[in-house]
């Protein structure tokens, strides 16, 4: 520990960044709001079997990213390393379960003990949503059409693109698997020791492995396709026309398989390659099995989360701020602080300096790209007057204290 740092992987948003992050949250919300998604909160932490019973016991998160502690009541409790599980748990135990289709969003931060690097944080944002109660493939096309004009709402359209896949039904999973074990088994010993345990445990996970030598091996494995049985041929079939009817453009990629293990059918992720290694920014797939594998009624589910650093890190331009009106006292500051009060109770956005000379308060007012700026000058004040002085004209006159919301544009 290391006394005044910030942990690790954390980090603070000030207000720049914040405003980055509210941006991407906001555009995302009220765009799904017209999708008929409201937003649900769950608790930043859970019982820790929440997690380690849904996301598989093989996959990064369980196995080696997450915060778990034993709290003061000795229960096992864990922070939220991503939404979906939370969902579901509040889904099972809310009764929830008479309320489908149920079309929930959610923003917040999730923690998993990573090693931090540029797109990689230990505590980092996501929204997303969720779908739960739809079975056939018109809820993956919304999800992902969704998700689409989301990223389009932020302006990066251009930026992104649309990787799917289909991890198929139980059949053809199954049959996928005894393919690649077949394939992948004689060569076990050129594998990593980490792909080495997923194929004991989930070889569908050794495809998702970033180690190079894994990754010539995977490239020559046999793939889901082949392994698909015609139902879920069908739905990846209707999936994929749904989207090109939309006009959007997708690559099918077979290598394709989501990290957490309750998967199903349709796996998608945006990707982008313009933050180097940590190029997925939104990713989700369809993960029927999960609400009855927790116990709850067998519930087909769709979602996708984002990650909100990422995509914050790709916007360009936010939009504007509004203009302040910036407020110059040159003597005394109470009839500025009462000009103030009366000018925000109007609703202007007003800046007010508290020290400084004229020239470091015109400056100010500059760099809050101030319209105008109020100047309140003892003999002014005397004639109940101010001056206003119009900065992008560069003009200046007196006018009457009580004129001051007229002359900014608002009575
Ligand atoms: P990766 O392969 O990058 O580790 P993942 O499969 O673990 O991603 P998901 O669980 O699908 O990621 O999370 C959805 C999104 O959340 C990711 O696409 C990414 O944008 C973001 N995300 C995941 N982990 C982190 C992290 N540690 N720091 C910042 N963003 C993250
Ligand atoms: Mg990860």
């Amino acid at each position: 520990m290391s006394g005044l740092q910030p942990v690790r992987g954390t980090h603070d948003l000030l207000p720049e960044d914040s405003r980055r992050h509210r941006f991407v949250e906001e555009t995302a919300f009220s765009i799904a709001k017209r999708y008929g998604y409201g937003e649900i909160v769950t608790p930043i932490f859970e019982f820790t079997e929440v997690f380690s019973r849904t996301l598989g016991e093989t996959s990064d998160v369980v196995t080696k990213e997450m915060y778990t502690f034993a709290d003061r009541s000795g229960d096992s409790i864990t922070l939220r390393p991503e939404g979906t599980a939370g969902v579901a748990r509040a889904f099972i135990s809310g009764g929830l379960t008479q309320s489908l289709p149920l079309k929930v969003m959610y923003r917040g931060p999730m923690f998993r003990h990573e090693r931090p690097q540029k797109g990689r944080l230990r505590q980092f944002h996501q929204v997303g949503c969720e779908l739960l109660g739809v079975e056939g493939p018109q809820a993956d096309i919304e999800v992902i059409s969704m998700a689409w004009r989301i990223l389009q709402g932020l302006g990066l359209g251009d930026k992104v693109q649309l990787e799917i896949n289909s991890l198929g039904d139980a059949e053809s999973r199954a049959a996928y698997r005894s393919a690649l074990i077949a394939y992948l088994e004689p060569m076990r010993m050129t594998l990593s020791e980490e792909s080495q345990a997923r194929l004991d445990k989930n070889p569908l996970r050794v495809l998702d492995s970033k180690d190079e030598e894994d990754k010539r091996v995977v490239a020559q494995a046999p793939v889901m396709s082949d392994c698909m049985t015609p139902a879920a041929k069908e739905f990846f079939d209707q999936v994929t026309s749904g989207l090109t009817a939309l006009g959007i453009a997708f690559v099918i990629n077979p290598k394709l398989v989501r990290g957490l293990d309750y998967y199903c059918h349709t796996a998608f992720e945006f990707t982008t390659t313009a933050l180097g290694a940590q190029g997925t920014v939104l990713a989700g797939g369809r993960y029927d099995g999960l609400i009855g594998q927790m116990g709850g009624p067998a519930t087909p589910g769709i979602g996708w989360a984002a990650g909100v650093e990422r995509l914050a890190m790709l916007i360009e331009d936010l939009p504007a701020l509004d203009r302040p009106v910036s407020l110059i006292p040159m003597g005394d500051s109470v009839p500025a602080v009462v000009l103030a009060d009366r000018l925000r109770a109007a609703g202007f956005t007003v800046d007010l300096g508290f020290s400084g000379n004229m020239k470091k308060r015109m400056a100010r007012a500059n760099k809050a790209n101030a319209r105008f700026a109020v100047i309140l000058g003892e003999d002014e004040l005397a004639r109940n007057a101010v001056s206003l002085r119009d900065l992008d004209a560069g003009t200046q006159e007196e006018i009457p204290l009580a004129e001051v919301e007229r002359r900014l544009g608002r009575e």
